[in-house]
């Protein structure tokens, strides 16, 4: 069995749904289904609205979604019967939206709201394929998909969950379920971040053991550079798990950054593919690494850097430690570390305690502090014993003031950060050297 996911895009019409419909007839898979697109976008908006106690605003957008939806119906069913069987079931979901701008709005009420989406993506392909004579059955999310009170995800909750329910709907000929929305340890409705089908896909996949996981979107795969910043990108055909962890780390925004993980765990093969091009390779990501190339690169936005320089650094044991630990009592990750032996430097993209975090600083040294930065992740077999790549990398970037340099971490990738307003320079450049000469 295989677990196919499919993005917003992907679902984003219905004759994008026809066309996913396509791909999926025939096989028993478990298919994961994101929100159309722009759908979780407006969620949002609309629970901006009633956090701001305006119920006119919320009710605007409501009823132009709602009629979007009415639209996509109309054009996704061909009989009248399953035209009336949808509209009156993504009726019972806005009118569940409704309920909302009458009462008190919280943090719990909006993961009710932003819920929907994938509920009603997943109620009108299912019903689509009913419609088709396919044997379509849903899995509902919030039945097996649970985090723990660390918010982590359950394995074994999710396992259990999820061999009852394929028991129970054994003769189904496919199976169809939400992506992003689970419920916590307290059995409230919430999700797993945005864009976080991927991550759906990943923990079903590693649930069943499947024999492969499938993320369908809009581009033919992990591409060498962001397309969004660079011309002319290419796909690359293998990655390695570590490798794709880096670079959905860095910003890929292809890949959730969770999402290799329990496919790492359970060596499932990932494979990126393109709904809109469904018989292009795409990339697969498994256990192998191509030696002696450089794969891709990308860039994490929104990076602060601090610096603090001490005379007690020299040559003193517990410095790093104590600097760490300063992070550590504000749960602020760090990204990236540069010493010298009278400095450290370090990264950050979670700035809510960095007026904390810089007034304790103070105690061991000068601080400085760097804003707008981004983090440019070059990936690759950068195994410190092959010879060129790092000088390539630094060549690349010669016209471009760097701050940070972070290698040998791992054998597979080089970070380098700069300012945000050399990224798009720092890409193309990489490019231009690592990839087209
Ligand atoms: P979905 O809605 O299917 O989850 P996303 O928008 O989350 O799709 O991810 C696909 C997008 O990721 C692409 O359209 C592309 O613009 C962007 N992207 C950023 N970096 C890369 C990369 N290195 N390779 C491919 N796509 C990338
Ligand atoms: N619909 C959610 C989002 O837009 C989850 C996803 O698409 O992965 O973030
Ligand atoms: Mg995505």
């Amino acid at each position: 069995m295989k677990v196919l996911k499919f993005g917003g895009t992907s679902v984003g019409s219905a004759q994008r749904m026809k066309d996913v419909a396509k791909l999926i007839v025939g096989n028993r898979d478990i298919v994961v289904l994101s929100a159309m697109s722009g759908t979780t976008n407006s969620l949002v908006e609309i629970s901006d609205y009633l956090y701001k106690k305006n119920p006119d605003g919320a009710n605007e957008i409501i009823n132009k979604l709602a009629q979007k939806y009415d639209g996509h119906i109309d054009e996704l069913y061909s009989t009248n019967e399953y035209k009336q069987k949808a509209k009156e079931q993504i009726k019972t979901y806005f009118d569940h939206i409704r309920t909302f701008t009458k009462d008190l709005f919280t943090l719990f009420e909006e993961k009710v709201v932003l819920a929907q989406g994938e509920l009603i993506s997943t109620a009108m392909m299912n019903l689509y394929l009913q419609e088709l004579g396919v044997n379509s059955v849903l899995l509902p999310a919030l039945e097996y998909m649970r985090t723990d009170k660390n918010a982590e995800p359950d394995p074994l909750y999710i396992k259990e969950q999820l061999s009852k329910l394929l028991e129970e709907y054994k003769d189904a000929d496919i199976y169809i379920t939400q992506g992003y929305i689970c419920r916590n340890a307290y059995g409230e409705i919430d999700n797993l971040q945005r864009g976080g089908s991927d991550y759906t896909a990943s923990l079903v996949g590693a649930a069943i053991h499947a024999e492969e996981i499938q993320i369908w979107t809009d581009i033919d795969g992990m591409h060498n550079n962001d397309p969004r910043y660079v011309d002319n990108t290419s796909p690359v055909r293998q990655l390695h798990f570590e490798e794709a962890a880096e670079l959905a780390y860095f910003g890929a925004k292809i890949l959730h950054p969770t999402c290799i993980l329990p496919a790492k765990l359970n060596n499932i093969p990932v494979r990126l593919l393109n709904t809109i091009q469904p018989e292009a390779p795409g990339t697969i990501i498994s256990n192998e690494t191509e030696k002696g190339k450089i794969k891709a690169v990308a860039a994490k936005d929104n990076i602060t850097s601090i610096k603090i320089k001490s005379g007690r650094m020299l040559l003193a044991t517990g410095f790093l430690r104590k600097v760490f630990e300063i992070f550590e009592n504000y749960q602020t990750p760090i990204d990236m570390v540069t010493t010298s032996e009278v400095g450290v430097s370090v990264t950050i993209d979670n700035r809510k305690h960095l007026e904390e975090i810089v007034d304790d600083l103070k105690k061991f040294g000068t601080v400085t502090v760097d804003e707008e930065m981004v983090i440019v992740c070059v990936v690759g077999d950068l195994e410190w014993e092959n010879i060129g790549f790092e000088a390539r990398i630094i060549h690349a970037l010669k016209e471009i003031p760097v701050r940070m340099i972070s290698y040998g971490g791992s054998n597979y990738n080089v970070s380098l950060l700069v300012k945000s307003a050399d990224k798009k320079r720092a890409l193309q450049a990489l490019s231009s050297h690592l990839f087209n000469d």
